[in-house]
């Protein structure tokens, strides 16, 4: 569901993150390492923010992670989001060892607590855009 006229706002799939969007609409999370010092690169792009080496490779991860910390959105700040609220706008710390910023889903704000052990979500959004949200985990 969506506000009628306004368009729910999508990330561009190109560029250095074009890979990123390509393995969540294939289900999996794919992210950038350095070859140089081994540090996981989030956001995705095409140089080491440790140590400024362009030396990456591209693996997959696991989505397991928990939540970091996290806010509850009672008032939307687009309006394709003001029938969403209130949704958790999160930090969610993966396993891997990078932080990315998400929404959980799938379960009550008042259920999500800081250290909640999440799954991710691949929803296939418009555009061909599949976002990546997690849920509080089931195993
Ligand atoms: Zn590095």
């Amino acid at each position: 569901m969506s506000t009628p006229g306004f368009p729910r706002p999508l990330p561009s799939l190109d560029g250095d993150s074009a890979r990123y969007w390509k393995a969540l609409g294939e289900g999996r999370i794919e992210l950038p390492r350095c070859v140089e010092c081994a540090r996981l690169v989030f956001y995705p792009r095409p140089f080491c923010p440790a140590c400024h080496s362009d030396h990456l490779a591209w693996e997959e991860i696991s989505g397991a992670g928990r939540v970091y910390t996290f806010s509850v959105v009672h008032r939307a700040t687009h309006p394709w989001f003001m029938d969403k609220t209130p949704y958790v706008y999160a930090v969610v710390e993966l396993q891997a060892g990078v932080r990315l910023p998400t929404t959980v889903v799938e379960c009550e704000p008042s259920a999500v607590r800081v250290g909640l052990r999440v799954e991710p979500v691949f929803e296939a959004a418009d555009e061909g855009v599949t976002l990546l949200f997690f849920r509080p985990a089931r195993r």
